[in-house]
């Protein structure tokens, strides 16, 4: 097992690096943030296995970062309290914690939950109301995008279009054809709303991961294609 790569956002840092010291002893990578805000940061950005989180944070407090990666993210979380306070670990687990743990604290036990929340962390096979293409992932049942892992925050009009491209991924698709199917036939606007919104999505995927997904077929519409 380990080689398992593990966040610990912790403000107190004697506390931090013994937990890292042990960490790295049982084979885990590690690294290290010293306030909340730094420590949400790397969390969404650095594709960890597990997060170990300080209830008591400056710049952003522990149940504020908890709250702000659920909106993008599962990965597991253990929450470090400073007491025993039974708010605490209720409010955690309610926002998506997967453990707690009050300080102080065997080292010992805390090993044994990590060990614990890896191995329930949920495989990445696709369940049926999911499609996937590539390193793109599109939930069907919470309307959720994500690539790489990584949420794409899109509105209702954005998602609606990216799904219709996908679910007719490899078909040349007319502008009218895509505005009567993601607009409705009632719309009167212009078609210029199809190329509008496929700009949206391009910005938000296709040129933010420097992947080409969505084609322009000149003087006709666009297709998805994932090559
Ligand atoms: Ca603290």
């Amino acid at each position: 097992m380990a080689g398992e790569k593990i966040l610990i956002i912790e403000d107190e840092v004697k506390i931090a690096r013994f937990i890292e010291l042990e960490l790295q002893h049982e084979g885990y990578f590690t690294e290290q943030a010293n306030d909340g805000r730094a420590g949400l940061e790397m969390a969404v950005n650095g594709n960890y296995d597990l997060i170990i989180l300080d209830v008591m944070l400056p710049s952003l407090n522990g149940m504020e970062v908890l709250r702000r990666l659920r909106q993008s993210l599962e990965t597991p979380v253990i929450m470090l309290t400073a007491k025993d306070e039974i708010t605490d670990k209720v409010m955690g687990l309610d926002l998506g914690a997967d453990d707690y743990m009050t300080k102080p604290f065997a080292i010992e036990e805390l090993l044994a939950r990590i060990r614990t929340a890896l191995k329930r962390k949920r495989p990445l096979s696709p369940s049926p109301n999911q499609i996937v293409i590539g390193c793109l992932k599109i939930d069907l049942d919470k309307h959720s995008v994500v690539y790489n892992d990584q949420y794409i925050d899109l509105t209702k009009t954005e998602y609606d279009l990216l799904k219709y491209l996908v679910e007719n991924r490899n078909i040349v698709l007319t502008r009218d054809k895509i505005e009567e199917m993601v607009w409705g036939f009632d719309y009167h606007g212009d078609t210029n709303i199809v190329d509008v919104y496929i700009r949206y999505l391009r910005s938000k995927i296709d040129d933010k991961y420097g992947v080409k997904l969505i084609h322009t077929v000149r003087g006709v519409g666009y297709t998805f294609k994932h090559e």
